[in-house]
């Protein structure tokens, strides 16, 4: 029996966001929108929406340009999740969900740093990974099938997506209908093995995720 958590990751957008809220409505699914600081100053009304249908709201950095494992410059990396958290403002879920993002949706250790991490248990933030990137970003079109094979070879699918203009959301309602045809449930909450912190305490070793400052 597979369980699958879906995520929205980059958003939120004035086209895609609807589409993939109206999706999950019409299944009955509800999920995490980790939003950008820089995209929700001016697009608030999207992720008030998502929350007032009962999706959590996430934070996933005001601007992501760089993973914060490779961010050098002090304060940027504590900037970046604290500009987005505030922004959040009363949208946030108490636990206070954050996902760093790392080139290609690898995991690895660029994902955060040792600003980043400290902040984060400081500020009883919830780090959230995941264990399924299909890179709809890249297929728009070939992603469905990826994910549904990725999926189905583990008991509890966390599933990166994008509410980006790319094309790929419209596989959305494929998606859910196939893997519920196969027998999966849809969940909110996130498997605890993609959770190295939750409300500020280290779950697991924290390094596989960190860079530490060199010298
Ligand atoms: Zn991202």
């Amino acid at each position: 029996m597979t369980t699958i958590t879906l995520t929205f990751d980059n958003g939120p957008d004035p086209d895609v966001t609807p589409l993939v809220l109206a999706t999950l409505r019409r299944h009955g699914i509800l999920s995490t929108f980790f939003v950008l600081g820089d995209k929700l100053r001016d697009r608030r009304a999207l992720a008030e929406r998502a929350d007032a249908e009962g999706h959590w709201i996430g934070n996933h950095t005001y601007n992501h340009l760089v993973p914060l494992g490779l961010a050098a410059e002090p304060g940027a990396a504590a900037s970046e999740i604290a500009r987005t958290q505030e922004l959040i403002g009363n949208l946030a879920h108490p636990r206070r969900f954050f996902r760093p993002f790392g080139n290609g949706g690898v995991i690895d250790r660029s994902l955060l740093n040792e600003e980043a991490v400290e902040h984060l248990t400081r500020g009883g933030y919830t780090c959230v990974l995941w264990n399924v990137t299909p890179r709809d970003w890249a297929l728009p079109n070939g992603w469905v099938e990826r994910a549904l094979e990725m999926c189905f070879a583990k008991p509890e699918a966390l599933v990166v997506l994008h509410d980006l203009p790319t094309g790929a959301m419209s596989g959305l309602d494929r998606f859910i209908g196939a893997a519920r045809d196969r027998g999966a449930t849809f969940v909110q909450d996130f498997p605890a093995s993609c959770i190295p912190i939750e409300r500020g305490r280290l779950q697991a070793p924290i390094d596989l995720y960190m860079t530490r400052a060199s010298g």
